[in-house]
């Protein structure tokens, strides 16, 4: 009996998701140490020490059931964005938000819209419940917005953006966005997925819940994994109106998100300071690699993520095997089409030192 043959349709065209390369992997592998991992667009400071305290003192409380409608966290994030509670969805990190969206407004033969290069897990989620993906081709590498009003049809359930995209770090403009989501139909459910969006400067971040304001079809999808360092305890939050939102708290597993995880949530969401030093060590490390990569002659994608994606203008598996000799893990992205590119996350500066000195190296040999 092949097993394959009576899976899902959807199923069958699928491939598992490939992370990136754990430390300890390549520690066992090449038997080396003093590795440096660029590769998830982890935090580089580390887990923060407000969350620390919160999982301590969470310990106790373990032998219990989380709170099934993590009332706590819902005020933080009520609170610090202006929004009612009874708006916010949470999830166990945000991929289970957007498997969240797909199961809740899209079925079998429903179209789902995305884009080319776009975050890989909006294929997974729509083929794994067999419903039809509409990925409209890049422009530039980013999201081609006509396109994607173009596709709009009467099965067109859900669109999901990625802004900024993973892996090409690009962006789209409020005002982009804006005249985009007033030509989507209301029967037509609008995904704007800011995992990166602490990364991007202030003056250009989108102030995506004054858009929620106007458009009543867009749900919000934010992460903790990234500027607030929580990616091992997964935890994300949604933010759309309240209806959409009790939507999806019926499809929702009833303790998807566990107790150490809501607690530290609640810490950092008004740990400023921490998200703070995050993105303001990633916008001066960003400058330093867009100078590197131009004095190398490298090209890369501009991006407003924690993250850069270079071309390397030929097959970059080579290069990324090399760099992991020298203890270097990056991200190889042939899975979303793009085989000469490698991205980067950024990191702390003397490890963004240590991926150029051993870049410099590989690419000389
Ligand atoms: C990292 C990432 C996420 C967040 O994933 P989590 O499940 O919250 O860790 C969501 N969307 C994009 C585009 C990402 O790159």
């Amino acid at each position: 009996m092949q097993y394959i043959n009576i899976a899902n349709e959807g199923v069958k065209s699928l491939s598992p998701y490939q992370a990136g390369k754990p430390i300890e992997e390549l520690e066992r592998e090449l038997g080396i140490t003093n590795i440096i991992k660029l590769a998830s667009n982890e935090n580089p400071f580390g887990f923060p020490e407000s969350a620390k305290q919160a999982i301590i003192n969470q310990l106790n409380d373990l032998t219990r059931y989380p709170d099934a409608n993590g009332f706590e966290l819902k005020a933080a994030v009520s609170k610090k964005f202006g929004v009612a509670p009874n708006q916010v969805t949470l999830g166990n990190g945000s991929n289970d938000l957007l498997e969240l969206f797909a199961h809740t407004f899209a079925g079998e033969k429903d179209e789902i819209i995305y884009s080319q290069y776009a975050f890989i897990v909006y294929p997974l989620v729509t083929k794994a419940i067999n419903a039809v993906a509409r990925e409209i081709p890049a422009k530039n590498w980013g999201h081609d917005l006509e396109g994607f009003l173009a596709a709009i049809n009467e099965k067109t359930k859900l669109i999901f953006i990625a802004n900024p995209n993973n892996p090409t770090g690009n962006f789209l403009t409020e005002a982009e966005v804006d005249r985009f989501l007033a030509e989507v139909p209301e029967n037509v459910i609008v995904v704007l997925d800011e995992a990166y969006t602490e990364f991007t400067a202030e003056h250009e971040r989108l102030n995506s819940f004054g858009l929620l304001q106007k458009y009543p079809n867009l749900i919000i999808s934010r992460s903790l994994s990234k500027a607030y360092g929580l990616a091992g305890l997964r935890i994300g939050y949604a933010v759309s109106n309240p209806e959409i939102a009790d939507l999806l708290n019926r499809v929702r597993q009833p303790f998807n998100c566990n107790s150490l995880a809501l607690a530290s949530a609640v810490a950092v969401m008004n740990d400023d300071e921490f998200v703070k030093k995050v993105a303001e060590n990633n916008r001066l490390e960003m400058a330093r690699y867009e100078a590197f990569c131009q004095a190398q002659g490298l090209e890369y994608i501009p991006s407003k993520g924690n993250f850069i994606t270079i071309d390397f203008k030929q097959p970059a598996a080579p290069i990324y095997e090399a760099l992991l000799r020298e203890g270097v893990i990056v991200r190889p992205i042939a899975g979303y089409g793009m085989p000469n590119h490698l991205r980067i996350s950024i990191g702390l500066p003397e490890e963004n030192d240590r991926f150029f000195k051993a870049l410099i190296k590989v690419l000389k040999n």
